[in-house]
């Protein structure tokens, strides 16, 4: 059996999608899409607009006219990837504490996601991906060859928050990062448009206690055909 063209990775904030995907896709030479990059890019565009993160007319009509590019690394300063706004590099600025704050409204607005699962199906349509998100297996490619739910405790991911953060310079207290999570779970799992939850289809894979290299592993363990 062939490896799966089409692999969707979902799961909560800080479970290590992220990382985990951008891996496996170079394991494997795929293209590698985070699609919380492009929500978070859209909740950026809000606030340099001063949209309200409520205002769902507006922010449906801005998602629909910027223009969100992802693509390799442009320089070698730890990103995974380039995020474009508009032309503009805006790596860096969607992963402000104001960004966090503010990307799990902009993303229940039905008029954004739209938009930006319109981009995501485009991008699959070219071929062998990784795309990592909250919706991939359940919403935007649910016909995916392979699905995986990357989870871990809430505690756990905030440790790993502070962590990242850390090794960027960035200091932010623990607990206010497990509120933060806390408040991002809630409002992925509860809102009515394509609500954060495991494919029927998906392998769970747990990553309290694992190691980077110990979960990815496991993702590529879970993904590899049995022959
Ligand atoms: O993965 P990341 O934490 O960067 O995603 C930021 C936010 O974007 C999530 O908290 C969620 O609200 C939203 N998102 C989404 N659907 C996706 C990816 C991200 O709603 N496929």
């Amino acid at each position: 059996m062939a490896m799966p063209r089409t692999i969707a990775i979902d799961g909560p904030a800080g479970a290590g999608k992220s990382t985990i995907g951008a891996l496996v896709a170079e394991r494997l030479g795929y293209l590698y899409l985070d699609t919380g990059a492009m929500y978070r890019a859209v909740a950026l565009a809000a606030q340099r607009k001063t949209i309200d993160p409520d205002d769902a007319a507006r922010l449906a009509a801005l998602a629909g006219s910027v223009r969100i590019t992802i693509g390799p690394p442009t320089t070698q300063d730890g990103r995974a990837y380039t995020v474009l706004l508009d032309g503009s590099d805006v790596t860096w600025e969607i992963r402000s504490a104001e960004i966090d704050r503010i990307v799990s409204q902009v993303a229940r607005v039905s008029g954004v996601r739209d938009a930006m699962v319109a981009q995501q199906r485009a991008l699959a349509r070219k071929g062998r991906v990784v795309m990592v998100g909250r919706d991939i297996g359940t919403v935007v490619l649910p016909n995916a060859e392979k699905k995986i739910f990357l989870t871990a405790s809430a505690g756990e991911r905030a440790r790993r928050r502070e962590e990242e953060l850390a090794s960027r310079g960035e200091r932010r207290p623990r607990q206010d990062l497990l509120n933060e999570i806390l408040r991002r779970d809630r409002l992925d799992t509860e809102r009515e448009v394509s609500p954060l939850k495991a494919a029927d289809d998906a392998v769970v894979v747990q990553t309290d206690g694992l190691s980077v290299k110990e979960a990815l592993e496991r993702v590529l363990g879970a993904i590899s055909p049995r022959s």
